[in-house]
């Protein structure tokens, strides 16, 4: 029996979350796969409830689940030097160190660019030190008001371990090649590791191409010819940005799906933020945090040898872009004008009939 948490998040974490969980429950149902929800507190509800958007309860709880659907964290509206409301530090605390986003169009929903069929593999848990790569102290400081100083950290276990996460993916895939997105002749060092680690990798996989790619020609190719890129591997903040951008191209955040895993966990968290302006309203689109479900799905059917899983996964896939054909149940930012729920409930009515 799977053991999944639910954490509902802060603002439009309300709204979609739950739906998530309505069509990940349908295709349990239909395929026969059992699993126990575990609903856990977490973000503005649970400092209500708890004191604290992160009680040491949730996190405690989540250590002995195989995986959790993660709601948007409304972090950039806590009280700042307040320990109490913080923003949860489960990607580095669970180790969970591959944020594995999924960008692809679809013919009749307007975008950039059509065509588009990319895998993001981002490095979660070095690089930058807001992704808490120091454990006290600051990796940013200022010895004084005219300078500041940010340190990155890379290693070769952790470029190793991602590196492998993205061609694991891509040899599973038609085109099988990976982009690996680094600025290695300026930075010899931190990009010229992560570089030396996905090429060492990329021995283990003589089916898969690899290929470099320098992270601002990246930026140009990703937006001029996006179709040329299969799995892209890179590291922590180049994988921040290029992930907005990648959602950007196909239709926006609300078509952004994201999990993030770690050798023996993972979690299910869209790209985009709680949206606090469409809070509230009923009109977030439900594709990214279900397709996100969809993700854990997939990765616990693979991680635990689980047919069932794997199959409702394959459901939600097939009934997402049913809904998304039919285009009579979408939300305003796909050009409907269903509510969340009502795209929700279509996506689950589509999984029981697929
Ligand atoms: P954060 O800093 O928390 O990551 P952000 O600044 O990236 O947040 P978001 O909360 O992701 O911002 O929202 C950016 C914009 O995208 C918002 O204006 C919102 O209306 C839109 N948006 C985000 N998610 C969705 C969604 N699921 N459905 C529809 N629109 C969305």
């Amino acid at each position: 029996m799977l053991k999944v948490g639910i954490l509902l998040g802060d603002d439009i974490g309300l709204e979609v979350v739950p739906e998530a969980v309505k069509v990940m429950k349908a295709a349990a149902e239909q395929t026969g796969l059992e699993i126990e929800w575990h609903p856990l507190p977490i973000g503005r509800k649970a400092h209500a409830t708890h004191g604290n958007t992160v009680p040491p309860e949730t996190a405690e709880a989540l250590k002995g689940l195989h995986g959790w659907l993660m709601g948007p964290i409304g972090h950039s509206m806590y009280p700042r030097n307040d320990p109490t409301w913080v923003m949860p530090p489960f990607r580095k605390t669970f180790e969970l160190y591959a944020s594995i986003k999924p960008v692809r169009s679809y013919p009749n929903v307007k975008s950039l660019q059509k065509d588009v069929d990319i895998v993001f593999v981002r490095e979660t848990t070095e690089g930058l030190a807001r992704a808490g790569t120091v454990v006290a102290g600051m990796g940013e400081y200022r010895p004084n008001d005219e300078i500041s100083i940010g340190m990155r950290v890379i290693t070769r276990t952790g470029s190793n371990r991602v590196a492998r996460t993205a061609f694991e993916i891509a040899n599973t895939r038609r085109m099988k090649r990976v982009a690996t997105v680094h600025k290695a002749p300026t930075f010899k060092l931190c990009c010229g590791m992560f570089a030396e680690e996905c090429h060492k990798v990329a021995a283990d996989f003589p089916d898969v191409t690899l290929e470099d790619v320098l992270v601002d020609t990246f930026a140009a190719k990703l937006a001029m010819d996006p179709q040329r890129f299969d799995v892209v591997v890179t590291t922590n903040l180049f994988g921040d940005i290029f992930t907005d951008l990648g959602a950007a191209l196909v239709g926006g955040l609300g078509l952004a799906p994201g999990l993030c895993a770690g050798d023996t966990q993972a979690m299910a968290q869209a790209t985009h933020g709680s949206a606090p302006d469409i809070a509230g309203k009923g009109i977030a689109n439900p594709y990214a945090m279900t397709m996100s479900g969809k993700q854990l799905l997939e990765w616990l059917g693979h991680k635990h040898n689980e047919p069932k899983a794997a199959a409702a996964a394959a459901r939600i896939e097939h009934a997402m872009e049913r809904v998304i054909a039919d285009a009579k149940h979408l939300t305003g930012d796909l050009g409907g004008s269903a509510s969340t729920r009502e795209m929700g409930d279509a996506i689950a009515t589509a999984v029981a009939s697929t």
